[in-house]
């Protein structure tokens, strides 16, 4: 059985390390900071056997370079960036088989919010770094509406038993602004009220299941028509494509942030 440890890192990031039972291997994902990463091996007796990366930015890989110095791992990253590293370039439809660990992923390209950003799939889990988040998804550093709304189609096209690995604890603050979009949509109402819960008892809140995603996350959901009047009105003109009502979405949460 594959199982996932989040350890804390900066003021609300999560590097996930993904374990096998009865072993003491891991793979590290997106280790923004060493030193949490060593703890946690220290504390659970670990031994990494590989580091995978979703994208550049520093909150995600700053911590690589002190790690390949304490271990001789292979780094899995995406092949359309440039980070130190890595060993295995990735890009769509290749697959990380870690062995020791009993894991297989398939890499998924979804640039949007840096050019080369990938995610990857397998084990009914998704690792997307901050390209669908709890409630939320990245802001668009580097690329366009139009991809990222094809990055974030092609993740809700997996299944809705998928639980969703990002990389922020940032689901609160995103559920705010959801509301603000989706006033009436009830199981929207719902997960404001559990997620203020959680956190109040400072539960960590991801992973979060994709159906929960489908169905009160404003980013996945262009193509409902309440949301889609919302945005109409926001913009103050038709928005016929669905890349047109993520953009105008994404545009108007970074105008209240
Ligand atoms: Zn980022
Ligand atoms: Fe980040």
């Amino acid at each position: 059985m594959i199982k996932i440890t989040a350890v804390p890192a900066f003021d609300d990031n999560y590097i996930w390390l993904i374990r096998a039972d009865n072993t003491p291997f891991t793979a590290i994902v997106d280790p923004g900071d060493a030193d949490p990463v060593m703890e946690a091996i220290a504390h659970d007796h670990l031994e990494p056997v590989a580091i995978l990366l979703t994208h550049h930015h520093g909150d995600h890989v700053g911590g690589v370079r002190e790690l390949l110095t304490k271990f001789d791992i292979p780094v899995y990253g995406p092949a359309n960036e440039n980070i130190y590293g890595i060993t295995h370039p990735l890009k769509q439809d290749d697959v990380v088989e870690l062995e020791q660990i009993g894991a297989r992923f398939e890499v998924l390209d979804v640039p949007g919010h840096t050019r080369g950003h990938i995610a990857f799939y397998g084990h009914d889990m998704l690792f997307c770094g901050d390209t669908l988040f709890a409630g939320g998804c990245g802001r668009l550093f580097e690329g366009t509406p139009e991809q990222m709304f094809d990055s974030l189609e092609k993740i809700r096209a997996l299944p809705d038993s998928t639980q969703v690995y990002c990389a922020h604890e940032y689901t609160l603050a995103n559920l705010k602004f959801a509301l603000v979009a989706e006033p009436d949509n009830e199981d929207l109402k719902q997960r404001m009220a559990d997620t203020t819960a959680m956190r109040r008892q400072n539960q960590n809140t991801v992973p979060s299941a994709l159906g929960l995603e489908k169905r009160t996350n404003p980013f996945l959901r262009s193509q409902i028509p309440e949301l889609k009047q919302a945005a109409e009105q926001f913009a103050g003109k038709p928005l016929p494509t669905g890349a047109d009502v993520f953009g105008t979405v994404r545009y108007w949460k970074d105008t209240l942030d």
